[in-house]
C-alpha cells in the first residue's frame, strides 16, 4: 500500500511538471488527495460477491459456491453433491478449508478421492476467473511443513485402516487395549470401501427361519475350499465359516443393524461399504482409539524375536516411532501394484486393476523383513465383471440378482453364477474377450451400489430390447430369444444350456434393460503372510512370531487359488476380530 501511494504520488506530480510545461494533461493544478483505500480492481480485478460453479465429480456434479472480497477468498462452500460416503466426502469435507487456508487452489489433493477432489478444485478456479481475480495471485503451491519425528507409546498398533484394520482396532480397544491405527492415504476404507460390503454367511439363525441361502456350515466349507481349488488351509477356511454367524451378531454388538443381503447368501449393514468402514471407524474413535491418517508404515520393530512396535513416514515426511507390545498388519493386498503382478503372473500384464492406489503390498514386504512366511504370492484374481475404460467392478450382485452374461453374437456363453476364475476365463476366451452384462430396473432398484453404476455413467439405460440389441451391435431377434430362454429358465427353475443354480433370481422380462460392456480386471489377491487361527504369524521357521498378527487381504491361505465372492470381507470380520482379541490378551498378560 505505502508502495502505490509513494507511486502515485510520483505519477502525479509528473503530470503536474508535465502540465505547466504545456503538454496535453490534466490541468488542474490543485494536488489531488490520495485515496484512503486504492479501489480493488486496482489491486486483483476482483470483484466482490458469491460465485457458483459446477464440475464433475465421480458419481455427481459437485457444486462449489466460492465467496470473494477484493483481494481473497473469503469461504469455499460444496452447496450440492452426490459423492460416495467415505471418499469423495472426504475431499468435500476437508478441502474447502485447505482452499481458504491457503488461498490457493494448487492444494494437495485427498489421495483416494482426486476425482471429487479436482471437481473441488475446478469451480473455485472457475468462481475466481468469473470474479476477475488475476489466476497467478492463487496459484501459489502450500508450504511445506517442516518434518518432525514423534515417538509414541501405545498397547498396539495396526497397519491399515480397511475393514480388517479397522476392526481389529475396535476389538482390540474393546478388550481394554491402547491402540493407534495408521493408514498411509489420506482416507480410511482401503479396498473395503470400493467393494460391495457383502459378507457371507452361512447356518445363521436368520437363514435357517427364512429357509433360504448357506444354511449348512459344512456345505458351505466345502464350497469354499472347491472355489479355491483345494490349495486353501483348511483349518483357516473352517474356522471363518464355523465364525460367520458369530460375526452377524458382532456387527450387531459393536452397533451396526447387520441385515440378511439380497440373495441370502450374503449380509451387508446399511451403507453397504463405505457404511461398514465409517460405522467401524468412528466406533473405535468413540472408544478412545486413535487412527492416524497419512502414515504409511515402512519397518516393523523387533526386540529379542518378539513384535515391539513400527517406523513409519508422518503426514509431513518426518519419522514417527510408535512403541508397542503388539502389531497388527492389516496392510491389504498387492492389486494394485501392477509391476509386481506381472513379475508373479506374467499372463495379467497389462491388465487394469479396480484396486485403490494403496494396494501395494507394504504389509507383505514388511513382514518378510522380520522372517514371516508367506504363500501362494502368484495367486491373483481377476474379477470377472469390470468395465475396463473406468475399472469399476460390477458387483456379483448383478448376477446373483438374476444378470446374464451376453457375447458379441448375442448369446449366453456360462453360467453366470460360477466361481470368478471360471466366470473371467469364460469371458476371455469369447470374441474380443469381452461380453455383456445385461440387468433390468428391478436388479438396480433392488441394490445401492448398482444404482451406483448408472449414477457414474458406466451403466446405460434401454427402454426396448431393440435399443439394447442396436448398444450391443446384434441382431435384436438373436437377443430377443436369449432373452425369452432365460425367462423361461428362470420360471421353471431350470437352465438347461448352463445349469445356473440359483432358484430365486429375477428374470429380465421386464424394462428397462440395462447392459455395460465387461471383462476381467485385477481384483483380489489371495496370496499373502502365513497365519494360524490365532491370527498370529508365522516365521518361515514355522513358529509364531510374539507380538505379530496379521488379518484381512495381507494374509494368505484363505481362498487358496481362487476366492469366493462375499468371502472378503468375512476373512477380514472374522480374523479381524480375532486379531483383535488375540493380541489384546498377548499384551494384558
Ligand atoms: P483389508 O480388506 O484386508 O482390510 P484394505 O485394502 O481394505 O484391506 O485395507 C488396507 C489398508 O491398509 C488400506 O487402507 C491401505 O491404504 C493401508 N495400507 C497399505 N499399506 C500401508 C502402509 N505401509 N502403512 C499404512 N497403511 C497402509
Amino acid at each position: 500500500m505505502k508502495d502505490l501511494k509513494k507511486f502515485l504520488a510520483i505519477l502525479i506530480s509528473t503530470l503536474l511538471v508535465l502540465s505547466m510545461a504545456g503538454c496535453s494533461s490534466p490541468t488542474d493544478n490543485k494536488q489531488p488527495e490520495l485515496p484512503e483505500e486504492t479501489p480493488a480492481v486496482e489491486q486483483t480485478g476482483m470483484k466482490p460477491g458469491k460465485y457458483t460453479a459446477a464440475f464433475r465429480g465421480y458419481k455427481s456434479d459437485v457444486k462449489v459456491e466460492t465467496e470473494v472480497d477484493s483481494e481473497k477468498i473469503i469461504s469455499v462452500k460444496v452447496v450440492e453433491h452426490k459423492e460416495t460416503d467415505g471418499i469423495g466426502t472426504h475431499a468435500v469435507d476437508r478441502l474447502p478449508k485447505s482452499i481458504v487456508d491457503n488461498q490457493s487452489v494448487k492444494v494437495d489433493t485427498i489421495s483416494g478421492a482426486t476425482t471429487t477432489s479436482y471437481a473441488i478444485i475446478n469451480a473455485v478456479t472457475d468462481a475466481l476467473k468469473q470474479s476477475g481475480a488475476d489466476m497467478k495471485k492463487f496459484e501459489l503451491g502450500p508450504s511445506t511443513p517442516t518434518p518432525k519425528d514423534v515417538t509414541l507409546d501405545t498397547d498396539i498398533v495396526v497397519i491399515g485402516a480397511g475393514a480388517a484394520g479397522l476392526s481389529a482396532a475396535l476389538e482390540a480397544r474393546r478388550n481394554g487395549a491402547e491402540v493407534i491405527v495408521v493408514e498411509k492415504m489420506d482416507i480410511t476404507g482401503g479396498n473395503t470401501i470400493r467393494s460391495s460390503g457383502a459378507f457371507n454367511v452361512a447356518g445363521h439363525k436368520l437363514q435357517i427361519e427364512a429357509d433360504k441361502g448357506r444354511k449348512d456350515v459344512e456345505d458351505f466349507i466345502k464350497f469354499t475350499m472347491t472355489g479355491g481349488h483345494d490349495m486353501n488351509d483348511p483349518d483357516l477356511v473352517r474356522y471363518m465359516i464355523e465364525n460367520s454367524a458369530g460375526i452377524v451378531d458382532w456387527i450387531t454388538e459393536v452397533g451396526f443393524e447387520a441385515r440378511i443381503g439380497e440373495t441370502y447368501q450374503s449380509f451387508t449393514v446399511p451403507g453397504y461399504a463405505p457404511g461398514l468402514i465409517i460405522g467401524l471407524q468412528e466406533y473405535f474413535e468413540e472408544q478412545g482409539g486413535t487412527v492416524m491418517l497419512s502414515t504409511k508404515a515402512t519397518e516393523i520393530i523387533l526386540k529379542d524375536g518378539s513384535a515391539a512396535g513400527i517406523i513409519a513416514e508422518g503426514a509431513d515426511g518426518g519419522k514417527v516411532t510408535i512403541n508397542a507390545d503388539a502389531v497388527i498388519i492389516a496392510a491389504g493386498g498387492y492389486g494394485a501394484n501392477l509391476d509386481w503382478i506381472a513379475e508373479l503372473d506374467p499372463n495379467l500384464k497389462g491388465f487394469v486393476t479396480n484396486n485403490h492406489p494403496g494396494a501395494t503390498g507394504d504389509g507383505i514386504v514388511m513382514a518378510q523383513a522380520v522372517g514371516a512366511a508367506v504363500r501362494d504370492l502368484n495367486e491373483i484374481q481377476t474379477h470377472p465383471t469390470v468395465h475396463v475404460p473406468t475399472a469399476t467392478m460390477m458387483t456379483e450382485g448383478c448376477r446373483n440378482a438374476g444378470g446374464i452374461l451376453v457375447n458379441t453374437s448375442g448369446k449366453r456363453f456360462t453360467n453366470e453364477v460360477n466361481y470368478r476364475d471360471i466366470v473371467s476365463e469364460a469371458i476371455l476366451s469369447q470374441d474380443q474377450g469381452f461380453a455383456y452384462l445385461i440387468i433390468n430396473q428391478e436388479i438396480v432398484d433392488s441394490n445401492g451400489n448398482i444404482q451406483g453404476y448408472y449414477d457414474i455413467g458406466v451403466l446405460q439405460k434401454f427402454d426396448t430390447i431393440a435399443d439394447l440389441a442396436k448398444f450391443m451391435s446384434v441382431e435384436e431377434n438373436v437377443l430377443q430369444e436369449t432373452m425369452d430362454k432365460w425367462n423361461k429358465a428362470v420360471a421353471e427353475e431350470n437352465d438347461p444350456e448352463f445349469e445356473s443354480k440359483f432358484s430365486w433370481i429375477r428374470d429380465l422380462s421386464v424394462g428397462p434393460w440395462y447392459s455395460v460392456a465387461v471383462s476381467p480386471g485385477i481384483h483380489h489377491t489371495m496370496g499373502g503372510i502365513v497365519i494360524n487361527t490365532n491370527a498370529e504369524v508365522i516365521s518361515t521357521e514355522g513358529q509364531v512370531i510374539p507380538g505379530l498378527f496379521a488379518c484381512g487381504e495381507v494374509t494368505g491361505g484363505v481362498h487358496g487359488g481362487n476366492r469366493v465372492g462375499g468371502n472378503a470381507i468375512l476373512d477380514c470380520l472374522v480374523f479381524g476380530k480375532t486379531a483383535g482379541e488375540k493380541s489384546a490378551s498377548y499384551v494384558n498378560k
